[in-house]
Parts: structure tokens; C-alpha cells; sequence
């Protein structure tokens, strides 16, 4: 599967960049604070994470894991800070990963002269005159090179100073807070069933145990969905504001309550109240880049106000965060903001409980809906859209055409 490029919308205006190659196998919090530290000593435009496609520098035996789960865990870990991108050029292309290509392939999308630079940590230096045509590189790339636990500063120090005299070449060492981590050390721990809190953000080690990834027994089957609804909760309630959390527990007891009394299933229910507000405290930043790495097509409404899009990335992050693969929950997730043409009764229900939920209080016709809500649903939905159409125009922002095709079709079911 190819990844749609994030980078293509502003490489081109992009006259400073610093490019965080690695494995990424998992991204951890010593990546994110090289990132942070190069970010604020030297003040790129941008930072790019770039997971490697296969590494060169890995043996057979050393088997790395799938590139879709590292490129999607760096997505996750990186687009939290609004100056930090994820690219999938080496992913992408096909063959061993050499930075050599990048480097090309960057310098040819970015503006002539731009300043692009490579961050190197103190164990890949050691080796850099092995990489692929490491002549060319040292002398056309610029690197940052970053001390690493275990490895000797002043002999780092010592070897920029040789490379500078033989290549020519632009190197800055530069000096942070050394952290002891390492994604071998986090994979191990894995492994073992140890804890990896605080050494990858929370959404790494969820998107780990979730998809099984770095143990050897299987992820998860069917029989265990009682078990992993308990662990999705609390994997929510660390990720999301308490706010955010208890609205979600609220839209749970509804759809509950609207599933039993509509003879739904009330398990699929249960998920997808759960899961429907999981992508909304995303940063909007990180709601673009995903929309681009995911391929949601965001139109002009979306593009006007990227947060309505949290449903169809809560629906996206149900199936890859947390392996939903039933389309009826994933449709009733994407739609619960907007409404949509053809709506399923589970899709009214999510939508209903998020508008009545027992947390809500005070908003307009409110105490109508509810009162509605177990005698008509569609009448209690087409209250809450016109509701919604009528605050969206007062605060002059566009309308989805799915909202007003969901209206026209409840009002002919009514
Ligand atoms: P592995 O143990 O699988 O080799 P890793 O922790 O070294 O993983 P990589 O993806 O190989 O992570 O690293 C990407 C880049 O980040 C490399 O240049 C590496 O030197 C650097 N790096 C990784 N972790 C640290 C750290 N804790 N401190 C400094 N540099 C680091
Ligand atoms: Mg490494």
C-alpha cells in the first residue's frame, strides 16, 4: 500500500529542514526529544520524521517490523507538535532505504539553496563511512550529530573533526539531555510483558499491544472483545481530557439504553460510543496530516474547520488503532457528526447519544430529543441537525451537504 506523501504540500516552500532518519521500530520518547531539542536550538522550518523503507544497516536475522505499523506509530508519536511532519519517501520506495536517495530526492522538492539537514545520533556516526555512496554524502549533506548514551561524545567530536579535513563536510554537533532509551531495549521489554511507560508516548504503547506487535503470541480473537472493551476504555480515559472521557461514558449509557429499546445489537453499539470521539482531541495540525497519510478526502467544509473531521478519523483510528474491522461500527463513528444520506438505525442511535447523552445539559431543544428519543428517533435527529444548522449559520460556518441530505431523507422517514 502506498502512503499518500504528507510532504509534497510544502516541501516546495520549505527553505530550512532537519530530517530525523531511522527505523522507528517503535518511535520512542528519545527520537521525540532529538526532534524537540534540534527544533529549538536550530530553529528549521520544519522537522520530518522519516521511517526507513527496509534499513540497510539490519541483518536477515534482525527482522524489522512491517513498515504500515512503523509509519503509522511515528504518525501518531510526531504530528502531536504543529512543526513536526511524518514523510513516507523511503517507505515508499522500493529497495534498501539509502540516505543518499533521500537526500536527492529532498533537494530536488525543495526550493534551490534550501538548507537541509540530516540528525545522526552518536552509534549510527560510528559507521556513517559504510553508508551508500558515503563520499557524495558527507560532502553534499549537512548533519547533526547527536551524543548517545554508551557511545563516547569526545570520540563522536574526534571523528567530525577527520571528516570535516577529509570530505569537507558540514557537521554540528550538538549537545542534549542524554536519554537512556533505545526501540531495541522497548521491543525486549515487550517481549518480556514489561511496562515501556514513559518510554513511548501512550499512543505507541496502545497501538503495540493492541496489534500483538513485538510478542509472540497472537494479538487477539473474537472470544476476547469482553476484554479488550475494558482495555480500550482504559486506554481512553489516559488518552482523552476527563472531560472528554466522561462525555464519552455518557454516550455509552445511551446507546445502550437506544440500542436495547431499538433491538440492536448492543455490543456493536457499546464500540462505537466507545471509540466515535477517540481522533477529536487530535491536534488540528495532526488531524491534517493524518487526513493526507490516510487518504480522507477533506472537501471545503472540512477544510474550513478540519475538527468535523475527527469522526471520520475516529473511524480510521477504530480500524487501525484498535482492530474494528465491523463496517457498521466504523459507519456509525464516521457519520455521528454530520448525519448522512442513508443512515442505519445504529447510526441514528450513535448519533442521538452524542446529542442527549446524561452529561449534556442546557442545549437547545435538548429536553424535546430526549423526550422523543424511544417514541420517533428520526424526529428527535432532525431536531438536533436543524439545532446544529442553525448555530453553524449564526456563527457564519459552512454546513456539510451531509447533514442537510441526512435531514431531507429523516424528514421522508418520519
Ligand atoms: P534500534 O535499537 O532498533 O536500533 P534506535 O533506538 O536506535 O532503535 P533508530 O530508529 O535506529 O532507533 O534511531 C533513529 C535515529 O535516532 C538514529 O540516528 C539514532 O542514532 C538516533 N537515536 C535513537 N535513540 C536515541 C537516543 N536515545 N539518543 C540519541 N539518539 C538516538
Ligand atoms: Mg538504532
Amino acid at each position: 500500500m502506498k502512503y499518500r506523501p504528507v510532504e509534497k504540500d510544502y516541501l516546495d516552500r520549505c527553505h530550512s529542514l532537519v530530517v530525523l532518519g531511522g527505523t522507528f521500530d517503535p518511535i520512542h520518547m528519545g527520537h521525540i526529544a532529538i526532534a524537540e531539542a534540534v527544533y529549538n536550538e536550530i530553529k528549521p522550518q520544519r522537522v520530518l520524521f522519516m521511517p526507513c523503507g527496509q534499513p540497510p544497516h539490519k541483518y536477515e536475522h534482525q527482522r524489522v517490523t512491517h513498515a504500515k505499523h512503523r509509519l503509522h506509530m511515528a504518525a501518531l508519536a510526531a504530528c502531536e507538535h504543529p512543526a513536526f511532519d511524518l514523510s513516507a519517501l523511503e517507505i515508499n520506495r522500493p529497495g534498501l532505504s539509502f540516505t543518499i536517495d533521500t537526500a536527492r530526492a529532498l533537494t530536488a522538492l525543495c526550493p534551490d539553496g534550501a538548507k537541509i539537514s540530516f540528525v545522526i545520533g552518536a552509534d549510527a556516526f560510528e559507521d556513517i563511512l559504510k553508508w551508500k555512496d558515503a563520499d557524495e554524502l558527507l560532502k553534499t549533506c549537512k548533519f547533526i550529530v547527536v551524543p548517545r548514551p554508551g557511545y563516547e561524545s569526545a570520540k563522536a567530536m574526534a571523528q567530525i573533526e577527520i571528516l570535516t579535513e577529509s570530505h569537507g563536510g558540514s557537521f554540528h554537533w550538538l549537545e542534549i539531555p542524554l536519554k537512556d532509551i533505545s526501540s531495541t531495549d522497548i521491543r525486549e521489554r515487550l517481549k518480556a510483558g514489561k511496562s515501556v511507560q514513559g518510554l513511548v508516548p501512550k499512543w505507541v504503547e496502545d497501538y503495540a499491544h493492541f496489534h500483538g506487535l513485538y510478542r509472540s503470541e497472537v494479538p487477539f480473537n473474537k472470544a476476547q472483545m469482553g476484554e479488550r472493551f475494558k482495555e480500550a476504555t482504559e486506554s481512553l480515559r489516559i488518552r482523552l481530557s476527563p472531560k472528554r472521557f466522561k462525555h464519552t461514558m455518557g454516550v455509552i449509557e445511551e446507546a445502550n439504553r437506544l440500542a436495547a429499546h431499538y433491538s440492536l445489537d448492543i455490543e456493536k453499539a457499546r464500540w462505537a460510543a466507545l471509540l466515535h470521539d477517540c481522533a477529536k482531541e487530535y491536534s488540528t495540525h495532526k488531524k491534517h496530516t493524518l487526513c493526507k497519510l490516510w487518504r480522507i478526502e477533506v472537501d471545503e467544509v472540512l477544510a474550513a474547520n478540519i475538527d468535523v473531521a475527527h469522526s471520520l478519523l475516529g473511524a480510521e483510528s477504530a480500524r487501525r488503532d484498535f482492530l474494528i474491522d465491523d463496517e457498521e461500527i466504523l459507519q456509525a463513528i464516521r457519520y455521528h457528526t454530520t448525519g448522512y444520506k442513508t443512515m442505519t438505525m445504529l447510526d441514528k442511535v450513535i448519533m442521538l447519544a452524542d446529542f442527549i447523552e446524561p452529561g449534556r445539559d442546557n442545549w437547545g431543544p435538548l429536553k424535546e430529543m430526549r423526550e422523543l428519543s424511544l417514541i420517533n428517533i428520526n424526529e428527535a435527529l432532525i431536531l438536533g441537525i436543524k439545532a446544529t444548522i442553525k448555530e453553524k449559520k449564526s456563527d457564519r460556518q459552512p454546513i456539510h451537504p451531509w447533514s442537510l441530505a441526512a435531514l431531507k431523507t429523516l424528514k421522508k422517514q418520519k
